[in-house]
């Protein structure tokens, strides 16, 4: 019996002694490699911190889980938007129900390459020095702030959970996304070239959209509702389908099937403490995915940086980094998450009255009408 106990202890003492250890050698690890891990983790190399960084997936971003669509102005926040960038577009076409489309002309953008977009991001984040290691999953992380990922364990001074809608990181610090939509998407021929991003709304799709973004010869159709309507996006997706084959905008083949949760509830609070290490929540993770329209790619980038800027401030001293991130993410995306939000449960309101939204409904709560902005 004292021998149990002795052995216990001395296990205890040496994973402690190599928890320790390890906390020497990182000052964070960034738990996903998507566009936020991977902005966060070149900001934080950049300024000289030791940064491991791991993704579960096989290799920087594959398999794409997308539809490839950022805004112009996103090339002022990385190179990569125009480097991975397949072509522009220039406007928006919104189809209400079977209407004739509306067009709006400053919704204007480009259609990426996902996969290559992520990759650079990720090379950029190894040229500046962070360690990142894929097909490497997060195994456990403790409320004393221990990670154990690819068979080794760390204590860090500062956790990045930039691990997407289910991060396992925000669940550890109770921010958890509760509302999430579900998607479809195929990838098939383009007949036709077109340099606009089409929109399908219908009282048919409850609590998300269809679209058709074009790639050169090639388009991404995809589809996203409420999560508790997920069983119809195969049948669903299927009709928008056989809708443009029938007006001989896209051939039949599918090249490519994803598909994903997007986060629909707004901002969580991105920061806590897991003992004495400082987590914070990028990205995905916080929620910062816009609920009316499924973007977020760009906060994904901007929330990355901000949270390396916060990362560095702590290391640094500043008490109150945290505080400062959160409200810099309140600052800079609150407005449109809870715009989003508001418009989001509005129609929610009106299908739970058992009345169908009629096509006004639907433009009040699309952003190509300027009722949504008001
Ligand atoms: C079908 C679909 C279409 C979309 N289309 C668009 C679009 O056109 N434009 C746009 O702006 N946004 C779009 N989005 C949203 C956009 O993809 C996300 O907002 C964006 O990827 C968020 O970046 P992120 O870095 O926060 O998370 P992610 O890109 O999701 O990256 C998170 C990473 O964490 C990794 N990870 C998760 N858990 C673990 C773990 N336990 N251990 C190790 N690694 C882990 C994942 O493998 C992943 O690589 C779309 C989303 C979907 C699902």
């Amino acid at each position: 019996m004292l021998d149990q106990t002795w052995h216990r202890r001395a296990l205890v003492e040496s994973i402690r002694r190599m928890t320790t250890q390890m906390a020497t050698e990182y000052d964070a690890v960034i738990v996903g490699l998507g566009p936020a891990g991977a902005s966060a983790a070149t900001a934080l190399a950049k300024a000289g911190y030791r940064v491991f960084a791991i993704d579960r997936k096989p290799a920087p971003g594959t398999p794409v889980q997308c539809a490839e669509f950022v805004p112009m102005m996103m090339g002022n926040e990385t190179k990569m938007a125009v480097t991975a960038s397949v072509q522009p577009i220039a406007d928006m076409f919104t189809f209400v129900e079977q209407e004739a489309p509306d067009q709006a002309c400053n919704f204007s953008g480009r259609m990426i390459d996902r996969k290559a977009f992520d990759a650079g991001l990720v090379a950029e984040a190894e040229t500046a020095g962070a360690r990142c290691h894929f097909a490497s999953n997060l195994e456990a992380i403790s409320q004393d702030g221990i990670i154990t990922c690819g068979g080794k364990s760390f204590r860090p001074k500062i956790i990045i959970g930039a691990d997407g809608p289910h991060s396992s990181i925000g669940a550890a610090i109770g921010s958890i996304n509760k509302d999430v939509l579900e998607t479809r998407q195929i990838t098939v021929p383009l007949l036709k070239p077109h340099q606009g991003t089409d929109i399908f709304l219908s009282a048919d799709y409850p609590g998300g959209y269809g679209w058709l973004f074009p790639k050169g010869d090639k388009a991404n159709i995809g589809l996203g509702l409420d999560h508790d309507q997920r069983d119809q996006l195969k049948p669903l997706l299927e009709d928008l389908h056989q809708r443009l084959m029938d007006e001989a905008r896209v051939g039949s083949e599918i090249s490519y099937h994803t598909g994903g949760a997007i986060p629909a509830g707004g901002l969580l609070k991105p920061q806590g403490r897991l003992g004495e290490s400082l987590a914070l929540l990028a990205g995905d993770a916080a929620g910062l995915t816009n609920c009316i329209t499924g973007a977020g790619i760009a906060a994904a980038i901007i929330s990355g940086k901000l949270a390396a800027e916060a990362a560095i401030a702590f290391l640094e001293g500043d008490k109150d980094a945290a505080e400062d991130y959160a409200e810099d993410l309140q600052d800079m995306f609150g407005a449109a998450l809870t715009r989003a939000c508001q418009h989001r449960q509005k129609l929610k309101t009106i299908r739970q009255s058992k009345h169908a939204p009629s096509p006004a409904h639907l433009r009040n709560s699309w952003i190509a009408y300027p009722q949504y902005w008001h």
